[in-house]
């Protein structure tokens, strides 16, 4: 059988570059120490905020200080400490305070609404909260009540800028938060001291990631050290990063690709991280411009965002060479636009959370190859360490060309998911993950996908699991059954449309169940779009036929 690993490199690693890396440190706290946060980097910039910098030595003194005040609430070793918050100083800062426990991060979405927020929170069983002082207020003291939550620390995203707020800002004030301790005060009174010193080692959990997966509530992915230090290592050699490169971090940090793609690269080459709150076009490209950022990796979606935006016809982004696309397919007629219009070439990469971010990429300076038949283009080939097989529905290894199941194996694989030995067996038998992806790998061993197993929706570059969304509109008192369904959408990538039956005798308009999910569930997931049938498509044996909706759906636009 013709496996990815019998075709080291397809001769594309002719740099010299071996096809298998060492990492050289055990953990992310080490990766730190020998990298932005060492001595020799502390007084370079690590984090640009906007027009603000935030030098290793400063990250590093606020998490000493930060880990010592979370010590004095009683967080210690292996304990959860939930981080919802958008692109901010403070997440580093938070992710490296847990580390200095040796506690679990757990990234939570700040667009979470109050019922999934405190599903994560009483999944991953957490103990303390840090938030937006917005976030704390609207959605997360009522998600955290009845939890195991016993510190709530928050903050504002104010704090850590020296200058006017940036208009992506406007409108946000400090407000109070009570029952939460400001994260600023908590520094300052434990400023100059340090955490007792822990040992990780590669095994010990570093994040908690939720996702949805195909069925049921979000689980958490356990991205342990050794996982995110192996995929911090890939991105720097992958992509032959240097100290003299600049990320620029508009992908979200509360998701595997900014936690690994932005900062813990970030930490381990050292290279300064561009952070701009959340991604809002103009924004970025003025911080992409300004910082001469060389480096990144963010939805197509964003890409297209930036491409449309009015400003960049002014802007030189000549210095983003090392651009990287993932998350969701990539028509390859937007790279070419993008190309021709901005400048940089996209490179595909292409990973789960379950892969703390990439399992493949296109390798830098390398063009991904379009598949004739499909028109699909390659999401690359297996980066370092990496068994890629393609498994047929009774889990029989396929020979190149075929199209079956992508099972990855590799030092970047979650040894499981968060107290879930029954989703761990399913989706990781014998520690092989099952993707859910379905492709090929051509006679060279570039790999393409040609279809999702899964049902998800990415939405403007976050995934939405119809599943989520059904539960949501079953929820309302006239709803029977419902059944979501991902449409093509020019701007947003794909958009989230529901078709419904109601109860018998029960009433309710497409405007009110709409309006009632946008109340349950964040912005990028609830439907935009909601049609009433007497009864949803099913097979004689009940399995609801989503593809005769969305041939449906097809017709209606
Ligand atoms: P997540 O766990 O949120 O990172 O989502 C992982 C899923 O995103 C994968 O299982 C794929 O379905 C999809 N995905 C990730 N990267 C790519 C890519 N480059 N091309 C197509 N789909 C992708």
């Amino acid at each position: 059988m013709t496996r990815y690993q019998e075709r080291p490199w397809l001769g594309l690693y002719q740099q010299g570059k071996p096809s298998d890396i060492t990492p050289e440190h055990t953990d992310a706290l080490a990766m730190w120490r020998g990298g932005a946060g060492s001595d020799d980097a502390a007084h370079k910039p690590f984090l640009y905020y906007f027009d603000t910098s935030v030098t290793g030595a400063d990250v590093d003194g606020d998490s000493d200080a930060l880990a010592v005040a979370l010590a004095a609430r009683g967080l210690g070793r292996g304990d959860r400490i939930a981080l919802f918050l958008q692109n901010v100083p403070q997440f580093v800062i938070g992710m490296l305070a847990a580390w200095k426990l040796g506690a679990i991060a757990v990234p939570v979405n700040p667009m979470l609404k109050e019922r999934e927020l405190r599903h994560v929170l009483a999944d991953s069983g957490a103990k303390a909260v840090i938030s937006l002082q917005d976030g704390w207020n609207a959605v997360g003291a009522a998600a955290a009540e009845g939890t195991a939550v016993t510190a709530a620390i928050t903050t504002s995203p104010l704090d850590y800028l020296d200058q006017r707020p940036p208009s992506v800002l406007d409108g946000v004030s400090r407000v109070a938060t009570p029952g939460a301790d400001d994260l600023g005060e908590l520094v300052r009174a434990h400023a100059g001291q340090r955490p007792d010193p822990v040992t990780l080692g590669p095994d010990a959990v570093a994040l908690l990631t939720y996702t949805s997966g195909t069925t049921g509530d979000p689980k958490g992915a356990m991205n342990t050290h050794g996982n995110v230090v192996f995929n911090a290592c890939t991105f720097r050699d992958w992509m032959s990063l240097t100290p003299g490169d600049v990320v620029l971090g508009s992908a979200p940090l509360f998701h595997i690709t900014g936690l690994i793609a932005h900062v813990a690269v970030g930490m381990l080459v050292p290279m300064p991280v561009v952070l701009g709150y959340r991604f809002e076009p103009a924004t970025i490209i003025r911080l992409a411009e300004r910082y001469h950022c060389s480096f990144t990796v963010m939805a197509i979606t964003a890409f297209t965002a930036l491409a449309n935006d009015p400003s960049v016809k002014q802007a030189d982004l000549s210095s983003l060479t090392k651009a990287y696309s993932g998350g969701a397919p990539i028509a390859p007629s937007i790279v070419e636009r993008f190309e021709r219009e901005v400048g940089p070439y996209i490179h595909n990469v292409y990973g789960l959370t379950e892969t703390t971010s990439p399992s493949h990429a296109v390798p830098f300076g390398r063009r991904a190859p379009v598949d004739a038949a499909s028109g699909a283009l390659s999401v690359g080939v297996p980066v370092f360490n990496t068994v890629v097989r393609i498994l047929d529905d009774e889990g029989r290894e396929l020979p190149p060309g075929e199209v079956g199941e992508l099972a990855t194996r590799g030092p970047m694989v979650v040894p499981g998911y968060w107290n879930r030995p029954d989703a761990t067996e399913r989706t990781l038998p014998g520690g092989e993950l099952r993707t859910g992806d379905v492709g090929f790998m051509d006679a060279d061993g570039w790999f393409y996908l040609v279809d999702r197993k899964k049902d998800m929706i990415v939405a403007s570059g976050y995934k939405v699991w119809p599943r989520e969304v059904e539960d949501a509109l079953v929820r309302h008192p006239a709803v029977r059954e419902a059944a979501v369904v991902g449409v093509p959408d020019s701007y947003r990538g794909e958009t989230v449309w529901a078709y419904v039956s109601l109860r018998p005798g029960a009433s309710a308009t497409p405007e009110e169940l709409i309006e009632f999910c946008r109340a349950e569930l964040a912005a990028y997931k609830y439907p935009r779009h909601v049609e009433i049938l007497p009864e949803l498509p099913k097979t004689p044996t009940g399995k609801l036929l989503r593809r005769e909706l969305r041939e449906r759906s097809r017709g209606a636009r």
